[in-house]
């Protein structure tokens, strides 16, 4: 084996290909070992009946198959899963699967902890550590496959992934824009852009770059609607206020009639939960082709908000609807797992940055 070996699942097809062309190697072997990886579910070169016994020997001596390893499982009583995931520095991280009647969704983490500080986040409580390789983002939808291979139920399967875990998609953007390329690639997960959503506490150059080289659904945790308000919730509103937000949001949708963005609300009860920022909030998304998420808020030790209740949740919700938004409501899943929303935490050491 040489001294520096790649990861298999650090790369995308094209970066495969371009590995399989410096080897002097037809670039085509790229789709036959992205098959047995990513849709076969192999790993042992030797069990790649396709490729030469050569280039099996060169492969297991110029790369490596490396994965996160499942630390632990956890089982909700409602079928949502959890899995707590050991990386090679000795940091955790959590990704959750979502089963629905029609649909399962696989909620992924892009960093260890968080580089932003939204103030009713868990993951950010827990500070940042450092951005996660390609391998490990994409290594959360192999591993999450083959855990639910084992139950065998329809209803387990992934049809959807969601950058809605620990971290902030586009705070880590090469990185999380090849694992996405792997998730829409036919020769690998083959999902539609439709079904792969990336949500941002909103860095604007990032959803610029986003909709040039990887134009996923877009989903933007949006929580208030004046700077004022924003700016405390989610404090990278100081350096890309709303209104250069909505105007990144403008350019993602101009040009495509097909798309919509989902905007997050939080409730959180006495804090943006009133009719009147339920009228600013319609004031604000006006014309726009939005969808407008509430989520109840999920409390977690020492938060310092609380749970808006059903009856005002309704009440936002009606507003919103009268207006012509299309609104709905998200189901708290897994919460007592703590797999909820914002309730990620992981295992964050050595804490070095965060944004503030
Ligand atoms: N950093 C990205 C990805 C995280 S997605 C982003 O901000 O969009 C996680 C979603 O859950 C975001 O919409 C986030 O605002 C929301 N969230 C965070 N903490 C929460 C909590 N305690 N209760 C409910 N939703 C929360």
């Amino acid at each position: 084996m040489v001294n520096n070996p790649i990861n298999i699942f650090d790369l995308d097809r094209i970066k495969l290909e371009s590995f399989f062309i410096n080897l002097g190697e037809k670039p085509f072997r790229a789709r036959q070992v992205l098959n047995w990886i990513h849709q076969r579910f192999v790993t042992d070169y030797n069990q790649m009946t396709d490729l030469s016994r050569s280039l099996r020997e060169k492969l297991a001596e110029y790369t490596v198959t490396d994965l996160p390893k499942i630390e632990h499982q956890y089982d909700s009583t409602d079928g949502t899963r959890k899995w707590l995931l050991r990386l090679s520095c000795g940091n955790c991280i959590e990704t959750v699967f979502i089963p629905e009647e029609n649909r399962g969704t696989l909620c992924i983490s892009s960093q260890v902890g968080c580089i932003l500080n939204c103030s009713f986040c868990s993951t950010g409580k827990q500070g940042f550590n450092r951005n996660l390789r390609t391998s490990e983002i994409i290594g959360q939808l192999w591993l999450a496959n083959e855990s639910l291979k084992q139950s065998k139920a329809n209803s387990q399967a992934i049809t959807n992934v969601v950058m809605m875990g620990m971290g902030e998609p586009l705070a880590n953007f090469n990185n999380v824009v090849t694992a996405m390329n792997l998730i829409l690639d036919d020769f690998s997960y083959g999902l539609s852009w439709r079904r792969v959503t990336l949500s941002t506490a909103g860095m604007v150059p990032g959803i610029d770059r986003l909709r040039v080289v990887c134009p996923v659904s877009l989903a933007i945790s949006l929580h208030a609607s004046d700077d004022k308000l924003r700016d405390v919730l989610v404090p990278i509103n100081k350096q890309y206020p709303l209104q250069e937000l909505l105007a990144a949001c403008h350019r993602y949708v101009i040009g495509n009639n097909k798309r919509i963005i989902t905007f997050e609300y939080v409730m959180l009860a006495g804090v943006n939960d009133s009719p009147y920022h339920a009228q600013q909030l319609a004031k604000l998304l006006k014309d726009f082709p939005a969808k407008v998420n509430l989520i109840p808020f999920n409390p977690f030790t020492n938060s310092l908000y609380q749970r808006s209740s059903m009856d005002v949740i309704n009440v936002f919700r009606e507003v919103l609807l009268k207006k012509g938004i299309v609104t709905v409501t998200r189901k708290t899943r897994g919460d007592d797992i703590a797999a909820a929303c914002g309730q990620l935490a992981g295992q964050v050491k050595d804490r070095t940055h965060r944004f503030n």
